[in-house]
């Protein structure tokens, strides 16, 4: 170790979803870490961003933090109903007598990213292990032995490994050389977040609701997701708009009134538009293999199926899986096998995540004649064939499988 470091052996950069799991991941499997943050303790880390959180994100945070998991499923809650509308008729509903499932962690939860980092930060204070604020990642050099990085605020750090957790616009990523190509969706998509006290776990009549060419959003189509405290809206543009204009205040009430109720005009928290990018780093690990990339450092994600900071929860439980074993080996190429396993194993999973939400994305956007006129027999049929509603009911959110298990060996 050398300069102003830690004796923790693992340097993690960034405390988002993703570097946090992997400090909790890891404290669990007895390793300590470091995690350097960018940004100041008091930042503000509000906005629309996951919501949807997975029932095996939350047994993971379970198994890694007892008591993680199961925090959020109380502050989360479960919706029964799913129900979808074509040009303003309904072509699908069911509702669940047990829509979360018999056990302690339901199939998924519905809670703002703002609340399940909150927890994290608590779970993290209570594991004793520490954040660096201000302290951007600049400079990363790997060496056979381990990692060192100098921080802006003019540190050193000297690590075994080191996980880059830093976000979609990752330095670390940058600095082992992984290339970040791949393609944006071609329309925007307005995501507000609306306030409604009401909206908690207690409710037995929430849905979740997407209606095709809402004529209340003027043939746009339109995603309403409760969670608790509020609505997610998301209203998909169509060719010609303008996405700065669709999501400024004045037009964004107007949204709000026509889709949900004049009683919610006043109740906007925020909005924002994005167009969404597919992509992800060509490699997952530095050539000498002490250098791992999770979360969006590795994948960039379109949110339909919520693949994103799910999918960044299983790679940063991975990584420290990889990392504790590495640690605890005793050849060098057991150390380079095991980072490789990680990489072999959630590069495969990116693959998959991205293919699947793709096709979520290609769906939604898809103005070729032969998606279009799927839609449009399926909402014909729907009255009568209860599978054709269901079809469109489940299309917007991809696949549903999950990714393929990678292991070494030569089978
Ligand atoms: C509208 C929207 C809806 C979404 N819905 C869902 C959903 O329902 N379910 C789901 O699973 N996902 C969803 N996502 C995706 C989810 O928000 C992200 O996948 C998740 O935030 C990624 O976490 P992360 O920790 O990898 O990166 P971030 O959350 O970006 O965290 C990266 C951290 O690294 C820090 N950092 C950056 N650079 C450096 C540096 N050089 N040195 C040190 N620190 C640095 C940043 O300040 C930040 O704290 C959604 C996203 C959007 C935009």
């Amino acid at each position: 170790m050398s300069g102003d470091t830690t004796a923790a052996p693992v340097l993690i950069a960034g405390a988002g979803p993703v570097g946090m799991t992997t400090a909790l991941a890891l404290h669990a499997r007895g390793v300590e870490a470091t995690i350097l943050e960018a940004e100041s303790e008091d930042r503000d880390r509000s906005g629309s961003r996951a919501i949807y959180v997975h029932g095996s994100t939350l047994r993971t945070l379970e198994r890694i933090h007892p008591g993680l998991g199961t925090d959020l499923v109380d502050e989360g809650l479960v919706w029964p109903t799913r129900r979808t509308l074509y040009q303003g008729k309904e072509v699908f509903s069911r509702t669940y007598d047990s829509p979360g499932g018999s056990g302690d962690i339901p199939h998924f939860t519905s809670v703002p990213q703002v609340v399940t980092e909150a927890y994290m930060h608590d779970a993290l204070e209570g594991a004793g292990i520490d954040i660096h604020w201000n302290a951007e990642v600049e400079i990363v050099d790997s060496s056979p032995d381990g990692v060192h990085v100098e921080t802006s605020d003019g540190r050193e750090w000297d690590g075994e490994f080191l996980v880059g957790a830093d976000g979609g616009g990752s330095t670390v990523r940058k600095e082992i050389g992984a290339n970040f190509e791949g393609d944006q969706s071609e329309n925007a998509f307005i995501i507000a977040d609306i306030e409604d006290e009401q909206i908690d776990g207690d409710q037995p009549d929430l849905e979740r609701i997407f209606h095709y060419d809402a004529p209340e959003a003027d043939g746009r189509n339109v995603l309403l997701v409760p969670f608790t405290g509020g609505w997610r809206l998301d209203i998909q543009c169509i060719e010609g708009d303008d996405p700065e204009e669709l999501s400024s205040e004045d037009r964004m009430r107007e949204f709000v009134c026509d889709i949900m109720g004049n009683e919610y005009e006043d109740d906007l928290k925020w909005v924002s538009s994005y167009y969404f990018l597919q992509v992800m780093a060509d490699t997952f690990v530095d050539e000498h293999r002490r250098v791992l990339l999770a979360g969006e450092a590795a994948h960039l994600l379109a949110p339909f199926g919520a693949r994103g900071m799910n999918s960044g929860v299983a790679d940063a439980d991975e990584a420290a899986s990889a990392i504790a074993a590495a640690i605890d080996a005793r050849t060098d190429a057991v150390v380079r096998e095991e980072v490789e396993l990680y990489a072999a194993r959630r590069e495969k999973a990116a693959e998959y995540n991205l293919d699947a939400a793709g096709q979520a994305l290609e769906y939604l956007q898809g103005e070729d004649p032969v998606t279009v006129l799927r839609k449009e027999a399926a909402a014909s049929l729907a009255d009568h064939f209860e599978i054709a509603g269901e079809w469109l009911d489940d299309a917007p959110y991809g696949p549903h499988g999950t990714p393929p298990i990678v292991s070494t060996g030569n089978y």
